[in-house]
């Protein structure tokens, strides 16, 4: 027996009486740039690192509003409170699921100290025997004030005195009874919501305390008119998408109390001043946001980071992140399809097909009909130009051919890992950008082209030792060159962009343009040697942008960036200098060609210019020029017929019929592009006939740019004799 009562009294001595882990009070986390700058320190704004809460200085009303939050029968229990867990557990069963915890502030000062992360019976054990000791070691009001300093008040920030400054810029001591039972509601679920971002769903909670505390019915009605005005100079003003970042990817047991950082605070200050003095334009065409990432393409550091353009700007979505939120990115995947065109043998002197053709889809009967943001056709176009003009029929030509099934593949070993639906389900609209990726993604795959096809491994933290992860060849040193050469090239994209706009440089910068459907989206990524540089330009509601395209929107602010990051790079902008941005490979070489058929050119040819060939391709010269006639390959006789001076054309045409619809072709279905404007969702008639011809769809006169409206239609023209031809159509 009395061994039994000694066993109970040993046990019970141990329980309350044992080890206590020594809890540090006064590690802070500390974020700087690269160079050490401080981007985040919760501590900034008092100036002082000694923020620990004393037992005896908790003010009344913060002990009042955590008690009524967390723990009614604090001051009763001795660390556990089993009605506590009882009246969870009920209440837990009514809901089916858990609503409570049922633990005390004395058990939650436990589960803080020893940072435990799940939540087995072990835990559970370890927590309680702690707690039992802490009650034993420490008064109510010392464990108080261990709770008040440990605790998780979201964003990273922990202790009452911390939050209470980052949130509402003043004291504990300072607090109104609305702000006090705001804090106190935060620890349930530090890490479920964001107070800055999304205050209404801490407000809740914040009522529920409110009602718990002792006020004075005259204080209660009024902490519930109070309407919380955050202190928004309190939280750092640079890079805070970043830094939210950062702090999301670092482990939550990470002992480090300063994080260096991949980020140039300069360069970073810089790009928003750059978004600033863009804003009144940006606005005119109704976007609202701008993300900027800059990447060291060598080390894969990212310089510059920017989310929204402003976090504070609560009616756009300020705080979301545009470098990561998926969006569609339009043309910019377009390098991809021809990368995957070189890979396969092309070069940039392959031609590929600018005429009207559908291609079949994975839906059985339906054709996909895709058309050029100018609605125009230009026959055989060499794939430099087909490329840096950005049209797509070509590109959807040429993943006909490839497959969208092996461009998702590249896609996705590009770091495209968003794209998680089959090739069916893309189809060839693929190529078009119908499929939504992120900026960091975009920057992050472009970079491999600067890098002679090598990937790089991003990073956000600054480490001593060097990464030496492997990283993977996308593709050959010699795509990475043809992709960045005509990238580069200002000449062979002037046709459809000019020059002397925001894409040209006065040295060699490797640029592409996007734009997704409708305008909602409108981005420019790029590269030289040095640096990737994305800008993305939209709204996070989707909104569609007004009378705003790949020259308007993204590319003055891509320029300005550009420059800046080179200027960085640099120590000065390498003006005048052309080195080329990727070196030439032994595997290619700079040959004659024909312009029109990019083959190596006959004495016939009309036109020859320079271009990059593969070294191991046997020459195949010119065999459209003759000597005053072009025999045109079968596919662009109707186009050439079209579009081309009478003289120049094969003699061999011959019209067997008076009149004949040309296009479209009788029982054609056609799917409304979604890459497009409406207004370029339109289809050309055309007949061939000696005389002028008029066009009625459905028994209404039309022009012969119809715009496509779904259903079933008649197309007849009708010639100046009065004959009439009928085909019939299905728009989709
Ligand atoms: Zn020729």
């Amino acid at each position: 027996m009395l061994a039994i009562v000694a066993l109970a009294l040993g046990a019970a001595a141990w329980l309350r009486l044992g080890p206590v882990p020594a809890i540090d009070a006064t590690t802070s986390l500390t974020i700087t740039d690269r160079n050490g700058e401080p981007l985040y320190e919760p501590l900034a704004a008092s100036g002082s690192r000694t923020q620990w809460l004393r037992a005896e200085t908790i003010p009344p009303r913060v002990a009042d509003a955590t008690i009524a939050a967390e723990d009614r029968r604090f001051d009763k229990h001795i660390g556990v409170d089993p009605i506590a867990v009882a009246r969870a557990t009920l209440h837990n069963i009514r809901a089916r699921r858990v609503v409570e915890g049922g633990s005390t502030i004395t058990q939650q000062v436990a589960k803080l100290v020893l940072q435990s992360r799940d939540r087995s019976l072990r835990t559970k054990w370890r927590e309680t025997v702690l707690a039992l000791r802490l009650e034993h070691r420490y008064t109510k009001r010392e464990i108080l004030a261990l709770y008040l300093n440990l605790a998780p008040y979201g964003n990273r920030i922990n202790g009452i005195a911390r939050a209470s400054r980052a949130y509402f810029g003043c004291a504990p001591e300072q607090l109104t009874p609305a702000q006090t039972a705001f804090l106190a509601s935060l620890p349930q679920r530090p890490s479920a919501f964001n107070p800055l971002r999304d205050p209404g769903s801490a407000r809740a909670r914040q009522r529920m305390i409110l009602a718990k505390m002792n006020l004075t019915p005259q204080e209660r009605e009024h902490a519930r008119a109070e309407r919380l005005q955050f202190a928004k100079t309190a939280q750092p003003a640079v890079a805070m998408h970043f830094i939210e970042r950062v702090l999301g990817t670092q482990q939550p047991s990470n002992p480090a109390t300063q994080i260096r950082t991949t980020l140039d605070a300069n360069l970073q200050r810089t790009v928003s001043g750059i978004i600033q003095a863009h804003k009144t334009d940006l606005i005119k065409h109704g976007a609202h946001s701008v993300a900027v990432a800059v990447l060291d393409n060598a080390t894969g550091e990212w310089l510059a980071w920017e989310g929204s353009g402003n976090y504070f700007d609560d009616a756009f979505g300020g705080a979301i992140d545009g470098v990561t939120t998926p969006r569609q990115p339009g043309s910019t995947l377009k390098p991809f399809t021809y990368a995957l065109a070189f890979e396969d043998g092309a070069s940039p002197a392959t031609i590929v097909a600018d005429i009207p053709a559908n291609f079949p889809t994975a839906e059985h009967g339906i054709v996909y009909t895709p058309r050029n943001y100018d609605g125009r056709y230009r026959g055989p176009l060499r794939i430099r130009a087909a490329l840096a003009g950005s049209q797509n029929i070509p590109a959807v030509a040429t993943l006909a051919k490839l497959g969208p099934e092996s461009l998702l593949r590249m896609l996705r070993n590009a770091g495209f890992t968003g794209l998680q639906r089959t090739a069916d389900y893309y189809g060839l609209g693929l190529t078009l950008g119908d499929a939504e990726v992120t900026l960091e993604q975009l920057v992050t795959a472009y970079a491999a082209f600067a890098r002679n096809g090598k990937q790089v491994q991003t990073t956000m933290v600054l480490t001593a030792q060097p990464r030496n992860r492997a990283t993977a060849q996308l593709f050959s040193p010699r795509t990475a060159f043809f992709i960045t050469d005509i990238l580069s090239d200002p000449d062979a994209r002037a046709y459809a962009f000019g020059t002397g706009g925001s894409l040209d440089f006065p040295f060699p910068v490797a640029v592409k343009t996007g734009t997704s459907q409708s305008y909602r989206d409108n981005w420019t990524v790029g590269y030289t040697k040095d640096v990737t540089v994305g800008v993305w330009v939209g709204n996070f509601d989707r909104r569609e942008l007004r009378g705003s395209s790949g020259l308007t929107g993204a590319a003055p602010i891509f320029h300005g960036v550009m420059l800046a990051a080179m200027q960085r790079a640099r120590g000065r902008l390498p003006i005048g200098d052309s080195t080329p941005i990727v070196d030439p490979p032994p595997d290619a070489e700079s040959l004659e060609i024909c312009s029109l058929s990019g083959r190596r050119p006959s004495t016939y040819c009309q036109s020859v210019r320079r271009e990059w060939l593969p070294t191991e391709a046997a020459p195949q010269f010119c065999s459209w020029h003759h000597a005053d006639t072009i025999d045109w390959p079968v596919e662009y006789r109707a186009w050439a017929r079209q579009t081309q001076p009478r003289a120049t054309l094969a003699s061999s045409t011959v019209h067997h019929r008076a009149l004949e619809i040309a296009n479209p072709a009788d029982g054609a279905t056609y799917l409304i592009d979604p890459t497009l404007r409406l207004e370029f969702q339109t289809l050309r008639l055309r007949a061939i006939s000696a005389t002028r011809v008029t066009w009625q769809i459905d028994g209404r006169p039309v022009a012969p740019e119809w715009p496509l409206a779904r259903g079933t239609h008649t197309v007849t023209a009708t010639d100046a004799a009065g004959r009439t031809e009928s085909v019939r159509i299905f728009v989709k």
